[in-house]
C-alpha cells in the first residue's frame, strides 16, 4: 500500500452496537439498515458480522440480490419498494418485502404475475411528508390490500421526521394510532434514535441504522457516548511534510490560516477527494501521534494540514486519526456543519479498507 490513507472496520464493534440495540429494544425484532452500501462501509464488508439481525432493510434492488446471492435466506425489506413495474419479478423471485406507499404501487402488485404473494410494509405518512398514505386513507387500502391474492402479510410501518425529541414521537404516534384503529398488524415504526430513546414507539420491529455504524443519530455524540455503542469506522492517515511557519505565514488554498507565531504545521495524506468534508473549517478535532489537535487552514483535494503545537514530538509518517474511537466522526460532522451520516456514506472508493 503507497499512500497512508486507509479505513479500518471493527466488525466485533458492530456485532457489539447490535447487541445495544436488542437491549433496547428487547421484545422487537430487528431490521438492520444497510441501505447506501451499509452507510459507506460496503455491504459485502460487514453484513456476515450483522448476521445474526432478523433481517436486513434497504432500498437497492442490485443490494438486495447480493445478500442472496451471498447466502442471506432471511427477510430483507425493500424501504422504498419498488421504483418500476418491471422489478416485481426480481422481488418475486428474491423474496423481497416490500413497502407500499401509493397508489400506483398496489396497483402494480395488484397486476402482477407472481409465483408466490409478497408480504408487504403499508406506510403510513405519520408527518414526514414524503413517502405514504395519510393516516386517513389507511384503513381503505388496508382493506384493498386484504382483497389481493399477490399480498400475504401485512404490516403498518411509518418513518419518524424528529424521532430525536420526545414530542417528534407523540404527535406521529398519535396519528399512527388513527391510521391503526381496528387494524390487526404487526407495526415497524423506530428509528435508531427511537430505538434508543422512546421505546413506546418499538412495537415488532425496529429499523436501526447510525447506531449499529457507532455513530449517534443526533449527531451528538454525547448523546450516545453512554449507550455502549463503539465506532465501526476509523479512517486514518499519516504526516507526510512538516512546515515551520512565521508569524504572519499563511497555509494552504485561500491563506485561510495565518500564523500568529512560529507555528509547526503537519500536512496530512488525505483530502475530500478521500471523503474528509472539505468545508470543516480550522478547529476541527482531528488526532496526531494519540494527540488530540486540529485542522487549520482549508482541506483540500488530496491533503490537509493540522497544528502540530500540541504534539511536538509528531514528526514524518506520524499517525493521524480523522475520525474512529478518539475523534468521534460526530464531532468532525459537527464542525463540518452535518452528520456523521453524511461522511461515512461519503467515504470515498480510492481508500482503501480492511476490516478488523
Ligand atoms: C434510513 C432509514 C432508517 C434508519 O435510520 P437511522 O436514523 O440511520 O437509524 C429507518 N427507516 C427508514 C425508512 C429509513 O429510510
Amino acid at each position: 500500500m503507497s499512500r497512508p490513507v486507509l479505513a479500518t472496520l471493527d466488525l466485533a464493534a458492530l456485532g457489539n452496537n447490535l447487541q445495544v440495540v436488542r437491549r433496547a429494544a428487547p421484545a422487537a425484532k430487528v431490521w438492520s439498515v444497510v441501505k447506501a452500501n451499509a452507510y459507506g462501509h460496503g455491504l459485502d464488508r460487514i453484513w456476515r458480522a450483522l448476521s445474526s439481525t432478523d433481517g436486513f432493510a434497504l432500498l437497492n434492488i442490485e443490494e438486495a440480490i447480493l445478500l442472496r446471492e451471498r447466502g442471506w435466506k432471511g427477510p430483507i425489506l425493500m424501504l422504498e419498494g419498488f421504483f418500476h413495474a418491471d422489478e416485481l419479478p426480481l422481488f418475486d423471485k428474491y423474496r423481497l418485502t416490500t413497502s407500499l406507499h401509493s397508489n400506483w404501487q398496489i396497483k402494480v402488485l395488484q397486476d402482477a404475475h407472481l409465483q408466490a404473494p409478497l408480504d408487504v410494509y403499508l406506510k403510513i405518512n405519520s408527518g414526514m411528508n414524503r413517502l405514504g398514505f395519510m393516516p386517513e386513507h389507511i384503513h381503505s387500502v388496508w382493506q384493498k390490500l386484504q382483497g389481493l391474492t399477490n399480498v400475504a402479510t401485512v404490516t403498518l410501518m411509518s418513518h419518524f421526521a424528529e424521532a430525536e425529541r420526545a414530542e417528534g414521537i407523540a404527535r406521529p404516534l398519535a396519528r399512527i394510532e388513527l391510521a391503526a384503529e381496528g387494524i390487526e398488524a404487526p407495526r415497524s415504526l423506530a428509528n435508531s434514535a427511537a430505538t434508543l430513546w422512546h421505546p413506546k414507539s418499538h412495537f415488532d420491529w425496529v429499523r436501526p441504522g447510525i447506531v449499529l455504524y457507532g455513530a449517534s443519530p443526533s449527531g451528538l455524540w454525547q448523546d450516545v457516548a453512554n449507550s455502549g455503542i463503539r465506532p465501526v469506522m476509523t479512517l486514518r492517515s499519516e504526516i507526510i511534510a512538516i512546515q515551520t511557519l512565521k508569524a504572519g505565514e499563511t497555509v494552504g488554498y485561500g491563506c485561510r490560516y495565518c500564523a500568529q507565531g512560529e507555528q509547526r504545521i503537519g500536512v496530512v495524506a488525505c483530502g475530500y477527494a478521500d471523503g474528509y468534508p472539505r468545508i470543516a473549517p480550522s478547529g476541527t478535532p482531528v488526532l496526531v501521534d494519540g494527540v488530540r489537535t486540529t485542522v487549520v487552514g482549508a482541506v483540500s483535494m488530496d491533503m490537509l494540514t493540522v497544528d502540530l503545537t500540541p504534539c511536538p514530538q509528531a514528526g514524518i509518517g506520524a499517525p493521524v486519526e480523522l475520525w474512529g474511537n478518539e475523534i468521534k466522526i460526530d464531532d468532525v460532522a459537527a464542525a463540518a456543519g452535518t452528520v456523521g451520516y453524511e461522511l461515512m456514506c461519503a467515504l470515498a472508493p480510492r481508500v482503501p479498507v480492511v476490516t478488523l
